[in-house]
């Protein structure tokens, strides 16, 4: 096992690769800030461009879960890790579970390695084998809650849109809303079945056809095209893919009310916001709107304490996004600015 520290250039507390030969594991773990509490947040396992391309999602989306965290009022900080595979949809293989688990345990507790893209329950009961530092695999020894986050994630995002509904378009309810919903993984998928239960109308999309095709026959859901989904002409896109979608090359061709997904890392640079805004279209930043899975990780990892808890914090990603849009309204500043300076406000507070 090969561990290099490749912290110095980038203003996170520790970034660390791991490359272990026999099993084939190429993996960064980022540690963005721990004032708060020690790092958490999702490993995500990815075909990417190369080591560099990996680094840069690493280190965007650790930062990413400080201010996640920050916002959602958890005792964490913010941190994320990456394992490379060689190839678009191949399995992880157990060997490259144990060696990340035993570079997860080399950390000691300074990172907390949750679910992301390409990484389910059952690759974490693995890695758990190997290192205690891990969450989101048990929700029987939490009360009921815990285990797999994308549920609590998508019920946040479920209010987060009903909270940008009312907001911008003064509804209470989704009855007959449209929703394009890009992404129908863990996150997406779920929150297709609580919009169908709510009355929306769904628009869909994925590179997988089994799960489009059961989109369309569970919720009666529209199916376009990969490239077509952001574009469409619905009152919510909700982008529960990967990140990055959000550009100034495609602000223009936007036709939605308001942006309210799930994906992590949503707008490409940070003046997309700005270009969104202008457009009269209403942003729910991701950090905020996405916090239901982490807020059930963190409760099953602290083990023990009230149920509640875990409600009352999925409740507040709703106040909070509340709060962001007001500001935003009152300050003519675009909602990702708000909610930065809303973190770094909390995080300097500590
Ligand atoms: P997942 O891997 O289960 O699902 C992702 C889905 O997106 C898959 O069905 C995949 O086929 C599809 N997809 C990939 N590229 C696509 C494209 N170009 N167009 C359309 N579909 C595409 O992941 P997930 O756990 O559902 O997470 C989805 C997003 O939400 C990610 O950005 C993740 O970081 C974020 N997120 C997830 C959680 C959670 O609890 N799982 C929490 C917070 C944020």
């Amino acid at each position: 096992m090969n561990y290099l520290n490749l912290s110095s250039a980038t203003d996170h507390e520790r970034v660390v690769r791991c490359v272990d030969e026999p099993s084939g594991l190429h993996a960064i773990v980022a540690i963005h800030n721990t004032r708060l509490g020690p790092a958490m947040g999702g490993c995500r396992r990815w075909c990417y461009a190369g080591e560099n391309a990996a680094l840069e999602d690493v280190l965007n989306l650790s930062q990413g879960m400080t201010y996640k965290n920050a916002i959602a009022g958890l005792p964490i900080g913010g941190g994320k890790s990456v394992i490379m595979s060689e190839q678009p949809g191949t399995k992880v293989s157990d060997e490259q579970l144990s060696a990340f688990g035993e570079f997860v345990e080399f950390l000691g507790g300074a990172y907390i390695a949750a679910e992301d893209v390409g990484m389910g329950v059952v690759d974490l009961k693995k890695i758990n084998q190997y290192t205690k530092f891990v969450t989101g695999v048990n929700a029987d020894a939490a009360g009921g809650f815990g285990g797999d986050p994308s549920p609590n994630t998508a019920m946040g995002v479920l209010n987060g849109i009903k909270t940008a509904v009312r907001f911008k378009l003064g509804r209470s309810d989704l009855q007959g809303l449209s929703v394009a919903v890009q992404g129908l993984g863990n996150v997406g998928y779920q929150l297709c079945q609580f919009l169908h239960a709510q009355g929306a109308k769904l628009i869909v999309t994925d590179i997988d056809a089994e799960r489009i095709h059961a989109a369309r026959d569970t919720f009666g859901a529209t199916v376009v095209g990969l490239e077509e989904i952001l574009f469409q002409n619905t009152d919510v896109v909700s982008p529960c893919a990967m990140g990055g979608i959000l550009h100034k090359d495609m602000i223009d061709r936007l036709q939605c009310s308001i942006i309210a997904g799930a994906a992590n890392n949503q707008l490409r640079a940070q003046n997309v916001g700005a270009l969104i805004a202008g457009r009269n279209i209403l942003y729910a930043p991701d950090y905020v709107i996405n916090a239901g899975g982490i807020i059930s990780a963190s409760y099953e990892y602290m083990r023990g304490g009230d149920a509640q808890w875990v409600s009352e914090k999925i409740a507040n990603i709703s106040y909070q996004l509340e709060k962001i849009f007001v500001q935003s309204e009152c300050s003519g500043l675009p909602t990702n600015i708000i909610a930065d300076a809303l973190a770094r406000d909390i995080i300097a507070a500590a």
